[in-house]
């Protein structure tokens, strides 16, 4: 069997990998060489870089439901926009909006996240909505449900106004991590489809 060997990260010299100093994946043949690397360029680099990434690690973890609920809101939102990049506000039906207050896009949905949160993942219910459809005029719901049933028909309007919440569909935190893995690269694939 062939001996494992180490190289040195600082000297370069191959040590005997029962014997060498390893530290994060690096080998050293001394301590004097690990010393060095750490004070080197090369090494302070290496060592930010890890712990920018234990960091990374560590905030990660401290991560509640809640951050992760908004980190996939978000991307599902964003892809909803760019699904309908081209279409018209659903519910004013504007299609150039000027910088005024109110001007811009959102993901509106047409049962509000606040008052039926089992449908904030539910692409039927989420659609391009101008800012002031959406934030002044508190979703402009009678114009939405109308520019819905023409986008998807009345028995898909319908169904969604009979979509009662189930205790089963409590979206959990991989279900979530999932949602905004799946919502980035649908969104991804739609930009890349239109350039
Ligand atoms: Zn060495
Ligand atoms: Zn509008």
């Amino acid at each position: 069997m062939k001996s494992a060997n180490r190289r040195c990260k600082q000297c370069r010299k191959k040590v005997p990998a029962e014997s060498a100093f390893v530290t994060q994946l690096r080998a050293f043949c001394s301590f004097e060489c690990l010393q060095q690397f750490t004070k080197s360029d090369q090494g302070r680099k290496t060592i930010a870089k890890s712990s920018r990434a234990e960091t990374r690690e560590r905030k990660e973890k401290l991560k509640t439901r809640s951050d992760y609920m908004k980190e996939a809101q978000t991307a599902f939102n964003a892809y909803v926009r760019a699904r309908d990049k081209d279409d018209a506000c659903i519910s004013c039906g504007n299609y150039v909006l000027d910088d005024q207050i109110g001007g811009g896009w959102d993901c509106g949905h047409y049962r509000s996240v606040g008052s039926a949160p089992h449908l904030r993942f539910h692409l039927h219910g989420a659609n391009k909505q101008c800012v002031k459809c959406n934030r002044f005029l508190s979703g402009n719901v009678a114009e939405y449900r109308k520019g819905l049933i023409k986008k998807i028909g009345i028995e898909k309007v319908e169904a969604l106004e009979a979509m009662n919440a189930v205790e089963s569909m409590r979206f959990n935190e991989e279900y979530l991590i999932r949602l905004k893995k799946i919502f980035t690269k649908k969104k991804q694939k739609v930009l890349q489809s239109r350039s």
